[in-house]
Order: structure tokens, then sequence, then C-alpha cells
């Protein structure tokens, strides 16, 4: 495990010496340190970008020789694929089968975008037929510059690898801050990088706090876009702090995500589905299925299979065989989230499942699957992102109050519908407002579609084409072909 930062192709102490202690959630127990950089280190890291991006090959290389790398970086993913997963158990928390497979996503992620920075070196301009024929035009893409990319700590390498595929693709450099409560498997990428000898400066890694380690990206005069996952409180800041160079900004927020179950569905399916949208990585998922609205004549039985299975969910720490819920990533986030059920409890919500720690896990920051009921459409926890394992049920009438209901939010993540009359879901997937829609499931992602949301919950969209784009700049060339002159001043 690594001590050091990663800046300039070399392992470095942060320049103040300071370390930040990292957590086994499920014990309690500190069991390494990071290092903490500060505004000094970050400096050396952009600058190390910048000469990179202004004077390296990696720029210049072509396509076909940065897929290369990324698919090298797949390869040693994959290798190092169950190493990482443990590791990333113990630094958040989640069942290991879950880590496994965000191993094998990260891995998928690399080899993507090497696809599509191959595919560029095929289609290196795009013609422009325009009105005037004395003009010939081609558009060419090229990599926009240093990314400052920051990320949080729910999906730890998942997250890292949906900006540092996509950029080093594209021919960007990076200068990567995840969180301070995940940092671990993100340093390893720094190991796998070196391993695979992608040139100095390409990649940089600070941990750290996001105000000692992110706001300094976030201000840096060289950093040429902001690619930003995490809360939106903390997505604003960084808009603001953009805003002063008026860089290119990316944010993936968070999120409330309705999951509208029809009476017509198959109860047996819902249910399944809706656990797997709010209990899969304890509920710390950005698009959770975090309010179920449920057609009135099915609420009772639907509510009454998502009570009796969500009690059977195994909990336990993530390494332990059979573990289906972990524990909440650190004290803070645990408290949080029991001080917003017992919100809930005071606005009137009934706790129908859950609500408390688990009895026998004396340690480890661990919660029941939580269901609430009986809240009003005002309540705070039916409207706010609570990022746990704590869902919030409601009954609807007909489709116009559950699209209603659905869209009363200041997020739009992600929405999901169920029924079986297939031309009523899409009719309600289309009047969602989100940017993510599932029909008759709920979470499955994919590296080749678009992910993002509209409202508050974001800015851009990653992953697919989208996600290459996020880190291309868009040039016009413009020729003045014709042989006469152009005639407006000398005629
Ligand atoms: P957070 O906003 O607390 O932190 C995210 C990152 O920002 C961390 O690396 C943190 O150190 C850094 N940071 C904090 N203050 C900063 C500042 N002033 N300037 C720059 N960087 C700063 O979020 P979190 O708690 O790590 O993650 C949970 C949130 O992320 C949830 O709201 C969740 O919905 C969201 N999320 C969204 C997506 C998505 O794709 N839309 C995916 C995962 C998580």
């Amino acid at each position: 495990m690594q001590t050091r930062l990663f800046i300039d192709g070399e392992w470095v102490a942060p320049l103040l010496g300071g370390t930040l202690p990292v957590v086994d959630p499920a014990t309690e127990a500190v069991f390494h340190h990071i290092p903490a950089a500060s505004a000094d280190d970050v400096d050396l890291a952009v600058r190390a970008a910048r000469r990179a991006f202004d004077e390296g090959t990696w720029p210049r290389m072509t396509g076909g020789q940065r897929a290369r790398f990324l698919r090298a970086i797949a390869d040693k993913v994959r290798e190092k694929k169950d190493f990482l997963a443990r590791l990333e158990v113990r630094d958040n928390g989640k069942p290991f089968p879950e880590a496994s497979w965000d191993m094998d996503d990260v891995a998928g992620c690399f080899d993507f975008y090497a696809g599509l920075a191959e595919e560029q070196d095929n289609n290196p301009e795009e013609a422009i037929p325009l009105g005037d024929a004395r003009f010939d035009c081609k558009v060419v893409k090229e990599p926009l510059g240093v990314v400052g990319a920051i990320t949080p700590w729910n999906y730890p390498l998942l997250m890292v690898a949906w900006k540092v595929a996509p950029a080093l693709a594209a021919g960007c450099t990076v200068v990567l801050k995840p969180s301070e409560l995940a940092s671990l498997t993100t340093l390893e990428l720094g190991v796998i990088a070196e391993e695979t000898g992608l040139p100095a400066g390409v990649l940089n890694i600070v941990t750290g706090l996001g105000s000692d380690a992110g706001q300094p990206i976030t201000e840096h005069p060289l950093v040429d876009k902001l690619a930003f996952t995490g809360s939106v409180a903390t997505g604003r800041k960084v808009m603001i702090a953009g805003a002063q160079d008026i860089k290119n900004v990316s944010l993936e927020l968070g999120g409330k995500s309705p999951f509208v179950v029809f009476a017509d569905s198959d109860i047996e399916k819902a249910v399944e589905w809706i656990m797997f949208g709010i209990f899969w990585n304890q509920g710390q998922v950005c698009s959770a299925t975090s309010r179920v609205l449920i057609e009135e004549s099915a609420y009772d039985r639907v509510l009454a299979r998502l009570v009796e299975e969500s009690r059977k969910i195994r909990i336990g720490n993530g390494l332990d065989e059979g573990t289906l819920l972990g524990p909440i990533i650190s004290r803070g986030q645990h408290d949080k989230i029991l001080a917003a059920i017992e919100r809930g409890r005071e606005e009137g919500a009934t706790v129908a499942a859950g609500g408390r720690r688990p009895d026998g896990l004396s340690h480890g920051y661990f919660i029941e699957p939580t269901i609430l009921t009986g809240m009003g459409e005002d309540a705070w926890v039916w409207k706010e992102e609570i990022f746990g394992p704590v869902v919030c049920v409601k009954p609807f009438r007909d489709e116009a109050d559950a699209i209603r209901m659905a869209n009363d939010s200041k997020y739009g993540l992600a929405a999901a519908v169920m029924s079986k009359d297939r031309a009523r879901a899409e009719r309600v997937a289309r009047a969602f407002r989100a940017g993510i829609v599932w029909i008759n499931c709920s979470q499955p992602t994919f590296t080749d579609a678009p992910w993002g949301g509209y409202k508050q919950s974001g800015v851009g969209r990653e992953l697919g084409r989208w996600g290459f784009e996020n880190y291309l700049e868009t040039k016009q060339i413009t020729g003045f072909s014709s042989d006469e002159p152009w005639g407006w001043y000398i005629k």
C-alpha cells in the first residue's frame, strides 16, 4: 500500500509531511495512513501535468499508441483484481462480490476508451459542407488539456476510471484527487501506471482533504478542465472556482431517484429491483432508488414483501462470505444517516423496517436496511439525498400522479418504471426529467451508454462516446479556396 503522492512519475512525500488515517469501516480500526497533500503539492502536480501536455509526447501520440497504454492498464487491473477488490472492501466497506464487479468494470472502462482512441485515428477529421462553395471546412477534435479530476468514495476506483480512462484516451493529462475516505485503490492505479510505463506527468495523484488538495486544483490557473463527481454542495463550489478562469467544468452530482411500480408488475421482480436499487453498496449510490412510488392497489402487497425480504439481508464485514450489506463508509456518514431517519420519524414517517444498528454488531458503521412510509411530499426525507440504505415509499393514484410526484425534485439523475404494459412504461420513461431511465429494472450501468443528470444532478455526461467528448476540444478549420478576391475593401 502506498504512502506517497504520485507526481511527475515519482512517488514523493507531501511537502508538509501530513498524513490521514485510513479506517476499516467494518471494524473501526485504523490500518493505514495516506499522504495529505496541500496546495504546494497540487501546484507541483499541475505543473507536471502542464509540461506533459505542452511539451510531452502524450497528446501528440496517435490514438492507437495511447490505446496500448490503456489496454495495458486494463490488463494489470485484471491481473490484480483480487488484491484491488479486497483493498476496496477494507477501505470502503462494500461486499467483496460488489468490489470484484467494480474491478471488472474498471478494466472494461479502460478497454472501452482504448477502442475509442483507436477509432479516432480512422476518423481524424469531419468535412462540413458549407453554404458557400468558395470555402472548405473540416472539424478536428483535439485533447482539451490538463484535467483536474476529483472523485468520491462510493465507487472509489470505478469513478476514477470513468474520468481517467476517457481523459487519457483523448490525450489529456490528469491531476487526480480521490476522496480522502477511500484513496487506496487510486494510489494503486498510480503503481499500475508506472508499471505500464505511462510517461511521467501524464497521470498525477494527490490524496488529501477536499479543502487542502481538492480546492487548489479547482483554483489553479494552469488547469483547463474540472471533472468532478460528488455532492451538490461541493459541485457548486467547484463550478464557482472554475468560473474564475472559465474552465470547462463537468459535474456528476447527487440524486433522489424515483422508481414507479404499476400494479400490473410482477411483485417479486419489483421487490428484487427495488432492493437492488437501494441496498446495493449500502445505498451509497448517486442513482439509488431512494423514492419508491407504488400504484395504490398494489401498495400493501409490494410493501409487505419488501419489508419481509429486506429483513433477510445478511449484514456484515464485506470480506465475509455471503455478506450482502456492508458497513457505511465512515462514522460521520453513519451518524448522518441515523439522524436523517430520526428526522423522518419527527416528520411523521413510519419506520416499516430497520432504522438502527443491527443486533450483534457492536463495531463497525452498520445500519439495517431501512424502509420509511407515510411521509408527506414535503418531508425532508422524501426530498433530500440520504445516501444510505434508506428507501422512502409512497402510494400513487394514476399515471399522471406518478409522473408529477417523480419529477417533483430538484434532482434529475435517474428514474425507473415497472409495468407489464411496455407502451405505458415507455410513455412514463419519456416523461421523466432524468438523464438515466430504467424500464423494468433499476441500476444496471453500461460503459457504452451516457451517464449524467438533469437539473441539480449535474452538467455533462460521462461514459460512452459522450464521456470521450468531455475531454476533447472541437476545432473548425475553414479555408478560402476560390481564386476570386474577397472584394470587400479592395474592389
Ligand atoms: P463530496 O462532495 O463530499 O466529495 C467529493 C470529492 O470532492 C472528494 O474527493 C472531496 O475531498 C472533494 N472536495 C471536498 N470539498 C472540496 C472543495 N471545496 N473543492 C474541491 N474538492 C473538494 O462527495 P462524497 O461524499 O465523496 O460523495 C457522495 C456524493 O457523490 C453524493 O452526493 C453522490 O450522489 C455523489 N455521486 C454522484 C455520482 C454521479 O455519477 N452523479 C457518482 C457517485 C457519487
